[in-house]
C-alpha cells in the first residue's frame, strides 16, 4: 500500500514542487493550503506523515501541530515542519510543538526525500517500483 502524505503549504509553486517530487517517488499526496484546512484534513485522512509549513493563512503550522499532538486520534502522525525563517529559537519552538523534524526552505529534493523516508522507515535511495526508469 502506498504511503500517504499530507502537505500543508500555502504557496502554490512550493506545493506543486513538493507534490511532484513525492509523487515521483511513489507517495500518495494530499494537500491543504491553510492552517484550518490542514488540521481538518489531517483528522479525516490520518496520513502517514505531514509536511507542515509554518507560515500559513488562518493558523500557523505550530498551532496546528500542537492541536494534532494533543489529540489521541492524530498524535502518532509524524509532523515535519517546513519553514523559511531561521531565527534564533525557531527550532526549539517547532520541536516543542511536537514536530518530529525540521526542513528549511528552499527545499532540495534530496533532503526532502531523506527526511520523509527517515520518518517512514524507507530507504531514500531505493527507487519506488512504480517509478519509471528512463
Ligand atoms: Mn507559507
Amino acid at each position: 500500500m502506498r504511503q500517504r502524505l499530507l502537505v500543508v503549504e500555502d504557496n502554490p509553486i512550493n506545493l506543486e514542487l513538493v507534490q511532484d517530487i513525492l509523487e515521483a517517488h511513489g507517495y500518495e499526496v494530499c494537500s491543504a493550503m491553510t492552517g484550518p484546512e490542514g488540521y481538518a484534513l489531517a483528522r479525516v485522512l490520518c496520513p502517514d506523515l505531514i509536511l507542515m509549513d509554518i507560515q500559513l493563512p488562518g493558523r500557523d503550522g505550530i498551532s496546528v501541530t500542537r492541536d494534532l499532538k494533543a489529540d489521541p486520534a492524530t498524535c502518532h502522525i509524524p509532523v515535519v515542519a517546513v519553514t523559511a525563517f531561521a531565527m534564533e529559537g525557531d527550532r526549539e519552538r517547532i520541536l516543542e510543538a511536537g514536530c518530529a523534524g525540521y526542513l528549511s526552505k528552499p527545499l532540495d529534493s534530496y533532503s526532502l526525500l531523506a527526511e520523509v523516508a527517515h520518518h517512514l522507515g524507507r530507504n531514500p535511495l531505493t527507487p519506488h517500483p512504480c517509478q519509471e526508469v528512463s
